[in-house]
């Protein structure tokens, strides 16, 4: 049996006529750019997600830039972040000609609270915080940590669309959260895409005018913006696919509960560590993340029985070549540096047929016993 490591085939496939309708109303209508199509699916993807303002952008990393760029930040400053999370998270630090700081990880894969309270200075601007994997971050710890401070938390909810903590979802414990649609994520787009959420209708104004050209009425330039916009296209495909998104979690979950269920026997075989859920927490298993030793054999193993596995991410961001210079140490950031060599990420989309769960399963149990 092969296993591929996502599914887009298959939900282009089932979802095929509804999506090809969409384009051509696209067509038809030749508003390529904003129109209706565009704030329809803002007020839809508000509604799912409960928040008063959304803001369509170009794409995820975009959404996190336009709002350090509302916030103000700017040369000078500096904006704390995760160790373990996409480029994007750090590099939107550097567009805007700020410093990014490093923080390292809990056993959830986020920010420590902790380390963070420690690791703000005078010069510290804002917080982004990465619900990596799918699942929350520390919301209450960081939101203390943010009004303690006065710094402004950002969620970067790329990798979370519908996940929550004690019933909050994303977006409650920051002023903004911000959202990619990238194909792979959990909403995708057939191509790049994104979006802001927040209840302060003051930056989701700033957010506006700054990804519009800096302005919200055509030759009314308020100041020097950028060009960050949904298109229609784009904005049908998401509007087609939002309904289905609710189902398609569930599917994830219970995907994530037989991998959970059937693998925690193993757990310290091979240095087997599964993903922990924070208590309290309802994730939305954007990825499987469970950490072996010999991380190499094992996935080189896993795809000789056909099965797909991926590296989220393979180099934690300041041991990245484009952090070198600012001389992070392994013993800086033990866990990152730790868990960098040891993650592998085990296929899980909603498409998965149930006997495709158990092949892996199955395969991952022989891998580990062969190897004892
Ligand atoms: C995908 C992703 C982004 C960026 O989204 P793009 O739409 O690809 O720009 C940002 N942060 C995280 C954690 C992501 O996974």
């Amino acid at each position: 049996m092969k296993v591929p490591f996502g599914g887009l085939d298959r939900q282009h496939k089932a979802l095929a006529s509804e999506l090809e309708d969409a384009v051509r109303k696209t067509i038809q209508s030749s508003a390529f750019i904003g129109g209706t199509a565009v704030e329809h699916f803002e007020e839809e993807f508000g509604a799912w997600t409960g928040s008063d303002e959304v803001v369509a952008c170009a794409n995820g990393t975009d959404a996190i830039f336009i709002v350090l760029k509302a916030l103000g930040v700017g040369p000078g400053d500096e904006v704390i972040t995760t160790a373990h999370s996409w480029i994007s998270t750090a590099e939107v630090v550097d567009q805007c000609g700020a410093t990014v700081r490093f923080v390292d990880v809990d056993e959830y894969y986020h920010i420590n609270a902790d380390l963070l309270r420690k690791a703000i200075t005078t010069k510290t601007k804002a917080i982004i915080g990465v619900h990596l994997f799918g699942q929350t971050f520390n919301g209450p710890a960081l939101s203390a940590v943010s009004e303690e401070f006065g710094l402004p938390l950002i969620e970067d909810s790329a990798q979370a669309h519908g996940a929550s903590l004690d019933g909050a979802g994303v977006g409650s414990w920051g002023v903004a959260a911000t959202y990619s649609f990238f194909p792979g994520k959990n909403l995708g787009a057939w191509g790049d895409a994104g979006a802001i959420t927040t209840s302060d209708s003051s930056l989701a104004r700033a957010c506006r005018v700054y990804a519009r050209h800096g302005g919200l009425k055509k030759h009314d330039h308020e100041i020097p913006g950028i060009n960050s916009r949904l298109d229609a296209l784009q904005a049908e495909v998401l509007r087609v696919k939002l309904p289905h998104l609710a189902e398609w979690t569930r599917r994830r979950r219970f995907i994530a509960a037989r991998y959970l269920e059937a693998l925690e026997g193993l757990e310290g075989m091979r240095g087997l560590v599964l993903p922990r859920v924070r208590p309290g927490a309802n994730p939305v298993w954007h990825l499987f993340v469970i950490q072996v030793d010999d991380r190499h054999r094992i996935a080189g193993e896993l795809a000789e029985r056909g099965i797909s596995t991926g590296i989220h991410y393979p180099r934690a961001l300041p041991f990245t070549k484009a952090y070198a210079s600012l001389g992070y140490t392994p013993a800086d950031l033990p866990q990152a540096w730790r868990n960098q060599d040891r993650i592998l990420s085990l296929p899980l989309f909603p498409e998965m047929t149930d006997d495709e769960v158990s092949y892996v399963v199955q395969q991952v149990r022989s891998v580990l016993y062969a190897n004892v």
